[in-house]
């Protein structure tokens, strides 16, 4: 409208995430979640790790987004490819526990991810390859080989507009199939994981990914200029 006047004011939406930031935290420390390791404090060992010895550094502004765009879509999501059947199947070995968010035969894993560009099958992130890796290590303890899926909705692929060529962002879903030819070799490295995150000090940094360090609750006081930081 020509005659409305329009004024910054982030109150609300700053109200919001602070609402959102407690109830995360609150949820953490519900007690809901089983004692022990999970799977998702395996992927980035040093950030479970902190999480767990620094429990009053709150989530980030950027983490609390990520946070409500994944759940939102994961349930969606979810809901249409499990048909409320094998959904969120909980899994443990070794005091390790794990949901995986369907099963159909062999798991299912959900990812929503804010990429520019959807990935070839050779560019899917390596963490949710291992997130995978780890459930199927765990859904039949004693297999050599198995088969996962992951979907992925990406929220915003690049694409050439038709109308002049400019690049507009579309969402776009792709599903990829992956083999895991040794899946020992997963149970190893969950096992020697579990192990950091038992112990006295922190994991190391090159256990994460530069990219998740621009949006960490822990990079000022944790971990920047640190003499394990990123060169
Ligand atoms: S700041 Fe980076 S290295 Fe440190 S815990 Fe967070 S993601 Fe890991």
């Amino acid at each position: 409208m020509s005659d409305a006047i329009i004024e910054e004011d982030d109150t609300l939406a700053k109200l919001t995430l602070d609402v959102l930031r407690d109830r995360f935290a609150a949820e953490d420390s519900s007690g809901e979640r089983a004692p022990g390791t999970h799977v998702s404090d395996l992927i980035f060992p040093r950030k479970a790790w902190l999480g767990k010895h620094t429990p009053a550094v709150k989530l980030s502004d950027d983490e609390c987004i990520y946070f409500i765009a994944g759940r939102a879509h994961h349930e969606i999501i979810e809901a249409l490819i499990a048909e409320g059947k094998m959904r969120e199947v909980k899994l443990e070995w070794n005091d390790i526990h794990g949901t995986v968010d369907a099963v159909r035969e062999t798991p299912v894993e959900i990812k929503t991810s804010r990429s520019g560009t959807d990935h070839d099958a050779s560019e899917v992130p390596g963490h949710y390859i291992l997130q995978l890796g780890m459930y199927c290590a765990m859904f039949v303890p004693e297999a050599k080989e198995s088969i996962g899926t992951i979907l992925i909705l990406f929220l915003k692929v690049k694409k050439k507009s038709i109308f002049g060529g400019r690049q507009r962002q579309k969402p776009k879903l792709r599903s990829y199939t992956i083999r895991f030819q040794d899946l020992d070799h997963i149970r190893q490295v969950m096992l020697a994981r579990k192990a950091m995150l038992e112990g006295d000090v922190a994991p190391p940094k090159d256990l994460c990914e530069p990219w998740l360090c621009g949006s960490c609750r822990f990079w000022h006081n944790e971990c920047e200029g640190r003499d394990d930081a990123w060169a």
